[in-house]
């Protein structure tokens, strides 16, 4: 009897007009120059995500419990636990609202806010040096960053060793490997996440920071400065963009805090390595060999043993944020 009331009482509620205000929120799209964004006011609170300006409609402050980011107008740049990730799309802010490209929500912003869970731990981790044999990389007075990405790997793979993964390189000597070959090594090799080693260049020597990326969604332009469109048909590695965009955040912030180097955010780019690869994948561009201060660092072994360890606490920090809570 108690059972039947309340189901009619759940009936009379369900049809009850009272009900229809208070349906599941909708997300608001709207279409501005071409792009299809999304309005923060109506996803907030399907995200879960209390909203405050902190300037209006010039800085906005979205939080909740685990996530903090501070959204700029005319930003491409969202500040996320206070490390810079790189969206498709400036930010746009009018009428005490903010737009943030649809894209986005999906493909950066939901896999750092909702990320899907799991048990299954990290266990092999294929390292891949950049460069080597007659491909030099970049080169700074004479040194070379395929003989620097080899010492980082060796000394990264030392310690991921010492923490109980298993690892293994696409090279372990001064040879060139193709580009094309390095992911693949990895998917015979079986490993659970790809982490490529590369040091970066500019034609300014001011240029500082470090900048992990990971492969540009389907649909989306890239923050590298390859000027690629956005155009470019789906990879083999954008079935991973979840994963790739949670390794990549957490290894920016990692390497961000733990070295307290310049925060060039984490970043999309098509680069071969990343989209051929069948598991989680992520580029570290560890410091610029063409800053004096910073290629300093790079050739240090005390600096690069602090590097190496950043990389550990990075893979730790992504295990963890995707629900790993045993090895
Ligand atoms: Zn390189």
């Amino acid at each position: 009897m108690r059972r039947l009331f309340v189901i009619l009482v759940w009936i009379l509620v369900a049809q009850s007009p009272a009900s229809a205000a208070t349906q599941t929120p909708r997300i608001q799209r709207v279409s501005f120059q071409g792009r299809d964004y999304v309005k923060v006011s109506s996803w907030a609170p399907i995200a879960g995500l209390t909203p405050r300006w902190l300037t209006p409609d010039k800085e906005l402050q979205l939080q909740n419990n685990k996530v903090t980011l501070h959204l700029s107008h005319d930003s491409r740049r969202i500040r996320c636990n206070g490390v810079w990730v790189w969206l498709s799309a400036p930010i746009l802010m009018r009428d005490r609202d903010a737009l943030l490209p649809y894209l986005d929500i999906a493909t950066t912003l939901n896999p750092i806010l909702a990320p899907t869970q799991t048990r299954r731990p990290v266990r092999l981790i294929c390292l891949d040096p950049g460069h080597g044999g007659d491909d030099t990389g970049k080169r700074q007075a004479g040194r070379h960053e395929k003989e620097y990405t080899l010492l980082l790997a060796k000394e990264l793979g030392k310690l991921l060793t010492r923490s109980g993964y298993k690892v293994v390189l696409t090279r372990s000597t001064d040879r060139r490997v193709e580009r094309m070959d390095r992911p693949l090594m990895a998917r015979q090799a079986k490993a659970d996440l790809f982490i490529s080693l590369h040091y970066n260049g500019a034609d300014v020597p001011s240029a500082q920071g470090v900048e992990v990326y990971s492969l540009t969604p389907a649909g989306a332009s890239s923050t590298n400065a390859g000027g690629e469109g956005a155009d470019h048909p789906v990879c083999v590695g954008n079935s991973w963009n979840e994963r790739n965009m949670q390794l990549a955040f957490l290894m920016q912030k990692a390497l961000v805090q733990r070295l307290g180097r310049e925060d060039r955010g984490a970043r999309r780019a098509r680069f071969e390595v990343l989209r051929e690869a069948t598991m989680p994948a992520v580029l570290i561009e560890g410091a610029f060999m063409s800053n004096p201060s910073e290629a300093r660092w790079i050739y240090s072994s005390t600096e690069r043993t602090r590097l190496a360890q950043a990389i550990v606490d990075g893979v730790k920090s992504y295990e963890k944020w995707i629900g790993v809570t045993a090895r």
